[in-house]
């Protein structure tokens, strides 16, 4: 279980229940190394794209979130550059 428990839950400052509906967790494939990898989605802006480092390879990917009908968001990520 060592994809789980890797949250930098303390870079999230004042996020407990309030925003907790907008932040959902994702398991995706790395672009690079293949290893699947949870990552925390923000969908509290709506459509969007960021780029965060793999929790495995350190290689920044292009994280790319589309919230769908049903407020469930859709996660495709991308290498980065
Ligand atoms: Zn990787």
């Amino acid at each position: 279980m060592r994809l789980f428990g890797f949250y930098r839950t303390g870079s999230w400052p004042g996020i407990k229940n309030t925003m907790h509906r907008y932040l959902t967790e994702h398991s995706v494939s790395c672009p690079y190394c293949a290893e699947v990898i949870s990552i925390l989605a923000d969908s509290s802006a709506g459509d969007g794209h960021y780029i965060e480092d793999c929790q495995v390879c350190c290689r920044p990917m292009q994280v790319t979130l589309t919230v769908l009908e049903d407020d469930t968001v859709a996660v495709e990520v991308d290498c980065a550059g």
